[in-house]
């Protein structure tokens, strides 16, 4: 299971950089993790001002 961005996202994209695998990107003005290359690490959690992301 990937980890997922809730609508709690306010699109600052701190985590985008955090990403070993460049599985976040834009979608709908809000970041959006990529499920297929999501490897579950977690790195993007912390960094989330809004706590947004959650564990797959
Ligand atoms: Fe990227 Fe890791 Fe977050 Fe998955 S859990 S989106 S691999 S930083």
């Amino acid at each position: 299971m990937a980890h997922k961005i809730t609508e709690a996202c306010i699109n600052c994209a701190a985590c985008e950089s955090e990403c070993p695998v460049n599985a976040i990107s834009e979608k709908n003005d809000a970041r959006w993790i990529d499920p297929d290359l999501c490897i579950d690490c977690g790195n993007c959690v912390s960094v989330c001002p809004t706590n947004a992301i959650l564990a797959g």
